[in-house]
């Protein structure tokens, strides 16, 4: 006889490390030890709360957004704060239009504006004006919530935090070389340094790097000049790496599901909330 479903949802949210397998010689001996590990870790759960409060940390993507944010701007790049609510006619100039599988993601307003999937035409949009003052190469970046329709299970969250960064007029001959050094760096600063660099071809920008940690995509990368360029009045060379920080936050803390990550009302920095 092993732990029930509910018992084994249970244990999960409580962070209970706990052998999903174990067999018992009957439905009371179950019940008594499955009562005992979630009295320990509802206890643990509450002392973990406690310390949480006494350290005064920013809970996990909150603390991350803070750290990124100051190590970006460490390197020079402009940080920018930009709308969460876009207009469809931006989503059509990164071509995600009707037949486009990102399209069926995007959550509507109305039947001109849509909460943002990502931060890629903000930054492509506001870059115009701020390429007419600064001085090639740029950098800009900014750390938001996006939102899609998800259905898949526990590596996506239908609110979610990007970090997007983008290095406008590098050295063509350069790309590649810049793309990995600024990935290895950021990696490095959120303390993943093993991961893996694959190709893919995505669905908007063509030719992109994803950076994969334990088989989980953390991040995408992508150059130009590309073909969207030009519906943003611009010409030129770019790289760019948008990162999820609630993915990075789930292998930080080797977690079970991403949904202990991020915006929550059950969960705080990881942590059950349903503790009675
Ligand atoms: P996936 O293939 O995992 O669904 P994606 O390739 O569609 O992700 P991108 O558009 O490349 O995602 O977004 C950049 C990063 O944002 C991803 O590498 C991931 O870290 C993060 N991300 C994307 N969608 C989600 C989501 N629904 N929940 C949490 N993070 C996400
Ligand atoms: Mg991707």
């Amino acid at each position: 006889m092993q732990f029930t479903k509910n018992q084994i949802q249970r244990l999960s949210e409580l962070g209970c490390d706990f052998d999903a397998e174990h067999s018992f010689a009957s439905a009371d001996a179950r019940e008594l030890a499955f009562k005992e590990m979630e009295r320990r870790s509802v206890e643990k759960n509450r002392a973990a709360l406690r310390d949480l409060r006494k350290a005064k940390d920013a809970p996990f993507v909150s603390a991350l957004s803070e750290s990124i944010s100051a190590f970006l701007r460490g390197l020079g790049f402009l940080e920018v704060s930009t709308p969460i609510i876009i207009s469809k006619s931006f989503l059509l100039r990164m071509t995600i239009e009707d037949d486009h599988a990102l399209f069926k993601q995007v959550f509507w307003l109305d039947d001109k504006s849509c909460l943002r999937p990502m931060l890629a035409p903000n930054l492509y949009d506001i870059s115009k004006r701020l390429l007419n003052v600064y001085e090639a190469p740029l950098g800009v970046f900014e750390i938001g919530p996006c939102f899609r329709r998800e259905s898949q299970g526990n590596k996506h969250l239908e609110s979610f935090t990007m970090v997007n960064f983008v290095e406008w007029g590098v050295l063509e001959s350069q790309k590649t070389e810049r793309l990995k050094e600024l990935i290895s760096l950021f990696m490095e600063h959120v303390g993943l340094s093993e991961y893996s660099l694959e190709e893919e071809d995505s669905v908007v920008y063509g030719d992109t790097i994803d950076v994969v940690v334990d088989g989980v995509e953390i991040a995408s990368g992508a150059f130009g000049p590309h073909p969207l360029d030009s519906n943003w009045d611009y010409a030129g060379t770019w790289i760019g790496l948008g990162a999820g920080l609630e993915r990075i936050v789930l292998m930080q803390e080797n977690l079970d599901s991403i949904q202990k990550t991020g915006r929550s009302l059950l969960y705080l920095g990881g942590i059950s909330l349903k503790l009675k």
